[in-house]
């Protein structure tokens, strides 16, 4: 299948080839001729598999660029999605001429109106800042005749059901509805059936739910031990790129405060930080500028960043979900990745729970020691110390120490001289600068091992698992587990029962149903798309 195939014009199909794009992905290839055809249509699959194209190359095609009325909304969670989304959708409408802006909170609303006065197409949006602009008269909806729904299941986790409808209620209902989401609750489910009309479902099924890219490892570890024994991990493993999980936006400030202190070039993005900020972070961190993004789970939520060579959960995440969003952080674009979960003794529980859901178990790792970091950074030093002297033009640079050096190697031995660089270069674990980080609650207790329903002892950990360190090519054991029972992992049933609640009192003002028609297509693949272009 090739994207030529399709019905797409030739300015929309240009800049797919542009992108550097082969082939479409199993979501594209299903969803995007069922678009294209004026179908409403809900796309189901994992994250990195490719939906914003699925919905966006459609969307772009239907675009008349003569009319200058905003033909087409997109809702999305979080202002870094809207954000991505806003330039996927532009580099694929340039050739055509396609106006696409973004408009999200914690920036200022008025540049956002001014962008949008000065002409828009499509605009890509969070739900609580269309509303303002709705309510300003500053964004017409009236003449959209395609209504996108991104990332579905993050907008109703963030409790956004009532927003989103209310936006849907300006949005003609003479129009085209695409819904795309990672998971398909109950509750999305229903949006379906309320909002649009002969909807064909499309149901990408990965084999797993995390990568099988990205291996799992987790570290048992004390509370208050738990800095310092990352800060080794990462002096032994050299992450290129590394995401680093805290619960909770102090958690964040602390750690990217405490990582700064170690010499790592570390920068934290939370909720609390102006959007500027935070994008200026981001951007820095896909420039390569900082080696490590420090995160709280909202704003890193779906961020697409190629490259990521480790995840470290600093923080077990509080919901099995959480964590296999976070996991897929790394791995992606068919590169392979690694997770680590710091687990504080009493939350061992919670790895269980994981495991229910991603249905593959994590390789417990021993701690690195403060000796192994110390060997580890020598290494590199030394290796840094031959890169450097095999650089000619730094060595250059060298000459202008030239009359200082030979009064330096009259005066001491080259093993002098060489021991006082090493110690120049290479931080003593022992001087390292002492980092507090306080304390969080941690989880409730939740015994070892069980399922959702504490039931299955079969869920137990081995003891042996217990503080081995891995040895990386050996003993690998990841894998599914055969001994789990069913019903022992219904992860997702949890997921779509906390908002039933909710929903059905949403329900219930909605009397208007929809004629709803659920067709549906179910493709099994483990797919990761492999060719992407680089950013
Ligand atoms: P999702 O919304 O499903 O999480 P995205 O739309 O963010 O996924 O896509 C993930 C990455 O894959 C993006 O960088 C995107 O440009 C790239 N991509 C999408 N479709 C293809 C394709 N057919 N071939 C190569 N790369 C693709
Ligand atoms: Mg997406």
């Amino acid at each position: 299948m090739k994207f030529t195939e399709f019905n797409l014009s030739e300015d929309i199909l240009s800049t797919v080839v542009t992108a550097g794009f082969e082939t479409p992905s199993p979501i594209q290839e299903l969803t995007i001729p069922l678009a294209l055809e004026g179908k409403d249509v809900i796309g189901q699959a994992q994250t990195g598999t490719g939906k914003t194209a699925a919905f966006g190359l459609p969307t772009l095609n239907k675009i008349d660029t003569n009319n200058n009325r905003i033909q087409a909304l997109v809702i999305a969670p979080t202002r870094e999605l809207a954000v991505q989304s806003q330039e996927e959708l532009f580099r694929f409408g340039r050739d055509k001429g396609v106006k696409v802006r973004s408009v999200y909170g914690g920036s200022s609303i008025d540049k956002q109106i001014k962008a949008l006065r000065s002409g828009a197409h499509v605009v890509v949006g969070t739900p609580g800042r269309l509303l303002d602009l709705i309510k300003r008269k500053a964004l017409r909806l009236d003449h959209v005749e395609t209504l996108i729904l991104d990332e579905a299941d993050e907008m109703l986790n963030m409790g956004f059901l009532e927003d989103i409808e209310a936006i849907i209620s300006r949005v003609p209902e003479e129009r085209q509805t695409l819904l795309f989401s990672a998971t398909m609750p109950e509750p999305i489910k229903q949006i379906g059936i309320k909002f649009m009309k002969d909807s064909e479902h499309v149901k990408i099924k990965a084999t797993e739910l995390t990568n099988v890219n990205v291996e799992q490892f987790f570290i048992r570890v004390k509370e208050g031990e738990k800095f310092d024994t990352m800060t080794r991990l990462m002096d032994v493993d050299q992450p290129e790129l590394s995401i680093v999980f805290g619960r909770t936006k102090r958690r964040v400030d602390e750690l990217t405060r405490g990582l700064k202190l170690r010499g790592f070039r570390a920068e934290g993005i939370h909720g609390d930080l102006d959007q500027g900020k935070r994008l200026r972070v981001i951007r820095d961190f896909k420039n390569d500028h900082i080696d490590i993004l420090v995160a709280t789970d909202v704003a890193a939520r779906g961020l697409d960043i190629s490259g990521v060579t480790h995840v470290y959960n600093y923080d077990i995440p509080q919901d099995p979900e959480s964590y296999v969003h976070r996991i897929g952080r790394t791995g992606r674009a068919g590169k392979s990745g690694q997770s680590i979960t710091f687990v504080s003794p009493n939350e061992m529980g919670y790895l269980g729970i994981i495991e229910n859901l991603t249905k593959k178990r994590m390789t417990g790792m021993k701690p690195a020691t403060a000796n192994e970091a110390f060997e580890a950074k020598k290494k590199v030093a030394l290796k840094k110390i031959e890169r450097d002297f095999a650089d000619s033009e730094l060595r250059a640079r060298f000459d202008k120490f030239k009359a200082d050096a030979v009064k330096l190697a009259a005066e001491f031995t080259p093993e002098e001289l060489a021991l006082y660089v090493l110690n120049l270069t290479v931080q003593d674990p022992e001087d390292m600068p002492k980092v507090e980080i306080a304390n969080e609650k941690p989880l409730p207790f939740k015994p070892a091992g069980g399922g959702f329903g504490g039931k299955g002892k079969g869920g137990g950990r081995g003891r042996n698992d217990r503080n081995r360190r891995n040895d990386r090519d050996g003993d690998r054991r990841g894998g599914y587990r055969g001994d789990r029972r069913r019903d022992d992992r219904e992860g997702g049933r949890r997921e779509g029962k906390r908002h039933d609640d909710k929903f059905k009192r949403d329900n219930r003002r909605q009397d208007n149903k929809k004629p709803h028609k659920n067709t549906s297509s179910e493709k099994k693949t483990g797919f990761v798309i492999r060719n992407k272009g680089e950013r």
